[in-house]
């Protein structure tokens, strides 16, 4: 960790980062992951490769998922409902590949990750186990501007428990005149409230500002005011490293279509530790899948759970969409997580790098980063403050081909990320920047 204090003040860091587009160049050259960019379709904006930073939006379409795609609809037309047990990949067993692909990136056991539904919907589900409020213990402690769909998420669960979102949830906020949460208001904010939280729901990686939360001293946190904890993780799984089981998290839910790229919509992820797989007392909406396989077509009229996340699952997998996360996750175990991580840290010290240049060369500080510096609490995604002429820099960056995001009153999000951004797009950005703020 020592090595990031030197980081921090962009110029001189521990990359000795070289400014000029040679430099950007060479470090593309020796980049050992720069040939999967060849494996994704980058998108055409003004008739030529965009620069694509958005993929904390929306990850890329590899060029192998319409095969894994078409592949699996064969089988749907050579084998008709015999699909489930005779195809190629049989249906019945097709969501079981994926805990093993994702324990690496989840620092999970197999047992506790199950692939199901959608991101808002495992939310929901998580919490009918995890939140269960009580006369005295009913607080759900969030960060304050979470992603919209959580916070509309936690007021309905809050709602559902008979009780009022305003009294029930309890958002910590930035100070004033900050952008980021501090962690030692979280941990205070846990023990303050401490008796009266039921569970304690963050995202781990805050979409606007892209600041990684410590989840590990938030769940110790959380458990020592005896309440549970859990994390929307759609801006952090593939991103950035994780240890849910050593953590001792008890929930996280995540979306499959940001960093994991397998499409619009995709079919989503659950994790439930261990400890919460044979606890009969934990109450589940229940539907067939999460009954025991050899249960499962007796058709009983009794919910007998799988002992394991599996147990949490409602309906038949989505086939064509599970297709496409199979292809996506086969990409991640070629490059290697930890080669995807190394390189994503090395990227976007570079845009820090970039980004701090183009300050030193404007009149005045006309970006500020609101993103925290420290390599373990950033990932992939940098989001830049405008301080002048906001709106025209984005116009500017999209009328040069680069996709990057926008976000009212005035944050560019920018994500390069390592399986198939470039050195090279990284300076290309910061050099159309300055260009537009020095006009
Ligand atoms: C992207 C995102 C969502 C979106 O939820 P869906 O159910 O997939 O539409 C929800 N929460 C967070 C934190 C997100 O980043």
């Amino acid at each position: 960790m020592q090595q990031q204090s030197s980081a921090l003040e962009g110029g001189d860091d521990t990359y000795g980062f070289d400014s000029t587009l040679n430099g950007a160049r060479h470090m593309d050259q020796g980049d050992r992951l720069a040939g999967f960019r060849n494996e994704f379709y980058i998108p055409i904006l003004h008739g030529k490769e965009s620069i694509y930073f958005t993929g904390n939006s929306l990850g890329l379409q590899t060029k192998s998922t319409q095969d894994y795609v078409l592949s699996d609809l064969q089988d749907w037309a050579n084998f008709g409902v015999e699909g489930h047990f005779l195809g190629r990949n049989p249906w019945i067993s097709y969501h079981e590949r994926f805990p093993k692909m994702m324990a690496p990136m989840l620092g999970a056991t197999e047992e506790e990750i199950v692939i199901m539904n959608q991101l808002t919907i495992n939310l929901h589900l998580l919490l009918v186990s995890f939140y269960r409020p009580t006369k005295h213990r009913y607080k759900i402690l969030c960060e304050s501007k979470a992603f919209p769909s959580d916070q509309y998420a936690l007021q309905s669960q809050a709602r559902l428990s008979g009780l009022d979102p305003r009294e029930a949830i309890l958002e910590v906020a930035p100070r004033p005149g900050e952008s980021i949460v501090r962690n030692e208001d979280i941990i205070a904010a846990i023990s303050e409230h401490g008796n009266s939280i039921a569970v304690v729901m963050i995202g781990g990686v805050n979409y606007y500002t892209g600041q990684v939360f410590d989840m590990e001293s938030i769940t110790a946190a959380a458990h020592s005011a005896g309440a549970f904890c859990g994390f929307d993780l759609a801006h952090a799984v593939g991103n950035v490293p994780l240890d849910l089981h050593r953590w001792g998290v008890d929930f996280a839910c995540w979306c499959s279509y940001k960093y994991l790229n397998a499409g619009p919509g995709a079919v989503a992820g659950a994790y439930i530790h261990q400890r919460h797989h044979t606890n009969p007392a934990l109450l589940r909406l229940a539907g067939w899948s999460g009954t025991k396989p050899e249960k499962r077509f007796l058709m009983g009229n009794e919910f007998d759970p799988i002992l394991s996340a599996d147990g949490w699952q409602l309906s038949t997998t989505p086939l064509l969409n599970m297709s496409a996360l199979n292809a996506s996750l086969h990409i991640f175990q070629e490059a290697g997580f930890a080669n995807i991580l190394m390189k994503a840290r090395r990227l976007s010290a570079y845009l820090f790098f970039t980004l701090d240049r183009i300050n030193a060369s404007c009149p005045r500080k006309m970006i500020d980063v609101i993103t925290p510096r420290q390599e373990d609490q950033h990932g992939c995604q940098v989001s830049i403050l405008m301080n002048e002429k906001g709106k025209e820099t984005f116009d500017g960056l999209r009328g040069s081909g680069v996709i990057v995001d926008w976000r009212e009153p005035n944050v560019i999000r920018a994500a390069p990320v390592p399986l198939y951004n470039t050195f090279e797009e990284v300076y290309t950005f910061g050099e159309i920047i300055k260009a537009i703020l020095l006009k």
